[in-house]
Parts: structure tokens; sequence; C-alpha cells
């Protein structure tokens, strides 16, 4: 790859090519990286107030400009204007809350130094790691990036982007949109290509590396990052499943349903894939849930609510599903085979799958669905939680909505709504298993770009010094008085079980040990 070459960004819906951009090679990676390393000096000694000031500017440009960059994503995705500008709406509100939380979270605190060190100050704060390489996928190629993007810089970061090469131009407009702000800092710059370029980017110069996409691209990411021992953050997809329970409003479950299962094409790693619901309201869900299915459809006409695929080799990954459920005894009850075509995927319901196949395990990433019915709310539990991604998950109860939500095993849950969890700024974002580790978002999402910096000072001279060779042994005796008066009565020692004992008593012939008697 050299630097003179070129990648076409395509328009899924039509195949048009929208722009043309310079693929960015290894030199010019590490070019970008220290370019970045340069602004990080100034990015941090700004401290939290002047960069809540730039990334306030930001915002406002991004806000004001919305429905251009909304027309790029509709480019190069497909997506629907609406949706792009939902994307958009929620990466500003995400933006705004951390100019104003990133001092609070971040900023010099002052910790208890504990009676044996009682003669000294205690405080941590965390501090920019400095430059920071993030890896972004194209279903949401301004929400999801922005979480790194925008934490990072939060948190006293410059940051190099490396887009998909399916939407090189949201990256451009991004960097381009606050190198507005400020012209004269590599702040955010964008190096375009694919997997050489991404990994070209985790062998740079980098302090950490934020990367969406796939588990398996991921545990390459991972590897390639392992090299340096450049500490990675992975947001690798999911399986989300839905639980209806039979004290659920049914109407709202299905409408739901039908949002977090075919929004965006069903590109989302958050995503509604599986349904389980109890048998007492199945047949009502179904029935309500295929009845708004048939009301969606997706296009390139003014009423189409779904896009194409964005990738067009999901494409053969959907009809695979597909194909593979009904293969063995799964129904469709709204779309089917029929419905994956070229481009477009019209929504698909399945039911009677069973829980070993493709469309059940695997991650699916396309406007379909399966929907088993449960005896109660425990089997639905444990075959939600039989997979190995723990990303997002939606419950909808009346009564048992945080107890269930609780029990399953995922970064986030919403109860009695879907994906609700990624639009909350002050909550963390991300998985467990095959999903990944990490978070952006939130207190959580601002840490994970820094390094925690713990100080001591001493204040006074310290009543028993403990760490000098001058230390007496009266000293030791005074420190081994003093933490038998502070844990000596913590009972760290698992208890004796009190049969034993009784046991050994009457072993000794003397019988059990009479009541009353202590
Ligand atoms: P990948 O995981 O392959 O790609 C994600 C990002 O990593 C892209 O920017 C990609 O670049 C880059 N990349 C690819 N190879 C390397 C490498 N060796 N080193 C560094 N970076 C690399 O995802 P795809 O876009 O191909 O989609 C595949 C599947 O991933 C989908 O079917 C879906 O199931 C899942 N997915 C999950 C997402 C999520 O939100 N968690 C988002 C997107 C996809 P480039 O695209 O330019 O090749």
């Amino acid at each position: 790859m050299t630097t003179h070459d070129k990648l076409e960004s395509i328009n899924p819906a039509t195949g048009d090519v929208v722009g043309i951009h310079t693929v960015d090679d290894t030199a010019s990676v590490d070019a970008a990286v220290a370019r970045a390393r340069e602004a990080s000096h100034w990015w941090a000694g700004l401290g939290f107030d002047g960069r809540a000031e730039v990334l306030g500017q930001w915002r406002g440009v991004l806000t004001r400009r919305m429905a251009q960059l909304g027309d790029v994503v509709h480019q190069e995705t497909g997506k629907p204007h609406g949706d792009a500008q939902l994307e958009i709406g929620l990466a500003i509100d995400h933006l705004a809350w951390i100019g104003s939380h990133a001092g609070k979270v971040l900023g010099r605190r002052r910790v208890s130094p504990g009676l044996l060190l009682a003669n000294q100050a205690a405080s941590v704060e965390y501090l920019p790691l400095g430059v920071v390489g993030v890896i972004g996928p194209w279903n949401y190629p301004v929400f999801t990036p922005m979480g790194s993007i925008a934490y990072a810089l939060g948190a006293g970061n410059a940051v190099v982007f490396k887009p998909s090469e399916l939407t090189p131009g949201v990256g451009v407009w991004l960097a381009e949109s606050l190198r507005e702000v400020v012209p004269d800092r590599d702040l955010l710059q964008v190096v375009i290509g694919g997997g050489e370029t991404g990994a070209a980017l985790c062998r740079a110069d980098i302090d950490k590396l934020a990367f969406t996409g796939s588990t398996r691209t991921a545990k390459v990411v991972m590897a390639t990052c392992a090299e340096n021992l450049t500490p990675v953050l992975i947001e690798a997809g999911g399986k989300d499943a839905m639980l209806v329970d039979h004290d659920a409003d049914v109407d709202a479950a299905a409408d739901a349903a039908a949002w977090g299962a075919f929004s965006n094409a069903g590109q989302t790693c958050t995503g509604i894939e599986r349904i389980y619901v109890h048998d007492r309201v199945h047949d009502r869900f179904v029935a309500e849930l295929t009845r708004r299915a048939g009301t969606i459809h997706a296009g390139t006409d003014a009423e189409a609510q779904l896009g194409p695929m964005t990738m067009p080799s999901q494409v053969d990954v959907v009809r695979r599903h597909v194909e593979d459920a009904l293969a063995r005894g799964g129904r469709a009850v709204v779309g089917g085979v029929d419905a994956v075509g070229d481009r477009f995927i019209q929504p698909t319901v399945l039911v009677d799958v069973p829980e070993d196949s493709a469309a059940i395990r695997e991650e699916t990433f396309g406007p379909t669905v399966t929907v088993r019915r449960v005896r109660d709310m425990d089997e639905a539990v444990e075959l939600a939680n039989a997979t190995r991604y723990g990303l997002g998950a939606s419950v909808f109860s009346a009564a048992r909505g945080p107890e269930l939500a609780r029990r399953l095993r995922s970064g986030m849950t919403s109860i009695n709504s879907v994906i609700s969890f990624a639009a909350v700024p002050g909550l963390p974002f991300g998985g467990v298993g095959d999903s990944g580790f990490g978070r952006i978002h939130g207190p959580d999402g601002l840490k994970e770009f820094t390094y925690a910096k713990a100080v001591t000072r001493v204040r006074f001279k310290p009543v028993l010094n403990l760490t000098t060779f001058d230390r007496t042994p009266e000293q030791d005796s005074a420190m081994a008085s003093l933490l038998t008066a502070l844990h000596g009565r913590a009972t760290q020692l698992p208890k004796v079980p009190r049969r034993p004992i009784a046991t050994l008593r009457e072993r000794a012939g003397r019988g059990p040990r009479q009541s009353g008697r202590s």
C-alpha cells in the first residue's frame, strides 16, 4: 500500500461513488501520531476549563451543521436522514456531558490516608494517556466512534481516528469540523484505509487503542497491540436478548422490539436479535410484532424507514442465518429468505428456531429477530445468558424488571425500553465476554482514557515511623499493638463449623454440650 493508493467511498443504496480518499500507509500513520503527540502536550496543559471551552465550540459547529454531516452519513451508510440526525444528536449530547463533567470525574481529589499514615495527605487524579488511536465501524459512523473520540479528548488526549473503509467521509468531516475550532492543532486526525492502515495504527506510538467491530478482528487488533503492550478497549458487538414477562405492556414491548430489531436495518451492536416471551403473552406479542413489522420496509423511497445493508457482504450472513433457521424447523411469520434482497433486507420475524442455530448463536446484524415462547422468566434468563456475547439486553416486566435485569449477563440493560442506556451520557457503555471489555461513556468512559496518579505528602512528623532502619523493637511492638487494636477483632478465617466441635466432644466421651453453657 502506498500513500498514492485511493479508496472509493460508495453509497450502498445506489452503488454511486460519493468520495475518493487517499490511503494512509505506515509512514503517514506514524507521522499523524507524531503530530498528535505534539498537540497532546498543549491540549493536556489547557486544563479542564480550557478543554471544555474548545469542546463546547465544537459542539456548536456540529449542531449548526448537523444536516450537512447527516447527509454524509446518509450517503455513506444509506440510512435515512432522520436516523443520521438521531445518532449525531446523541453524540452532541454526550459531548455536552463531557464538557461539564470531566473536571469533576478526573480532577484531583483527596483520599483518606488511613490511621497508619495519618501524618500524610493522599490524593488521586486521572491524567491523560497522551495519544489515543480509535478504529471505528460503519454502522453508526458518528455516534460509535465519538464514544471513544470525544471521551478521549475530554480526558485530555489527542486522537488519531481510522474510520471504517465504508465511511471515510464521515471521519474526515468530523476531523475537519474540530479543525475549524482549533485550526493549528492536530487534536483529531483521520487516517484512511482498511485493515493494513488499522494495523499500522495499532503498531504506532499510541498510548491506547479503542476498537469497535467484530470479535474476530478484535482478537487480531489485541494481538497487534500486544507487540508494544499498548492497552486496548474492545467493543465487539452482541446478540442482545429481550425478555417479555407475563405482566408486561405487550404493545409497548412489541413496539420496542420492532425498533430494537429493525432500526438501522438491524445493524446495531445493541440491536435486539432474540426475544424470549412468557407463554401467557407469547401469541399476543407475536401478533402485535407481526402487525408492526408489516408496516416497516427497507428501500430508497421517502416512506422507507430502513436503508440498505451498508456492508454488502453482510447480506450473505443474514441470508445464511435465515436459511439455516428455516431448514432446521423455524418458521418466518414475517419476511423470510425472499426478504433478503441484493442490497435491502425486509424485516423478518422467525419463530420456533432451535437454540443452537446460527440465528441464535451468531451476530446476525440485519433486520431479523427470533421469538421464542418460555414457560417462565427463569427459563428466559437462562436462554438469554446462553451466549458468549454480553453487550446489552432489554426486559419488559411490570413487577420484576430490576431483578431480571440484574440476572442478565450483559454490560447494559433497559427496562421497559430498548437501547436507552446508550443515550444516557452518565452511564458506562460496554460488554462482557465476546462483546469485549472496557467502557466508553460516563465517568468510566472518561477514566478509560487516563491513568490514575496517586500522590502522598507528609504533613507532619509521624508518631510511628515505619519506613526507616532506625525503627526500634519498641516501635515494632507498638505497631503490633496498633494493628491488633485496629484489625484483631476482624474474622478473616472461616468460622469453625459447630457440628465437628460437638462431635469431638462426643468422641472425647464428654457428651454433647449442655444448652445454656457457653
Ligand atoms: P471488522 O471488525 O472487520 O472491522 C472493524 C474495524 O476494524 C474497521 O475499521 C476495519 O477496517 C478495522 N480492521 C479490519 N482489520 C483490521 C486489522 N487487522 N487491524 C486493525 N484494524 C482492522 O468489522 P466489519 O466492518 O468487517 O464487520 C464485520 C462484522 O462485525 C459485522 O458483520 C458485524 O457482525 C460486526 N460489527 C460490529 C460492530 C459493533 O458495533 N460492535 C460494528 C461493525 C461490525 P476496514 O473496515 O476499513 O476494513
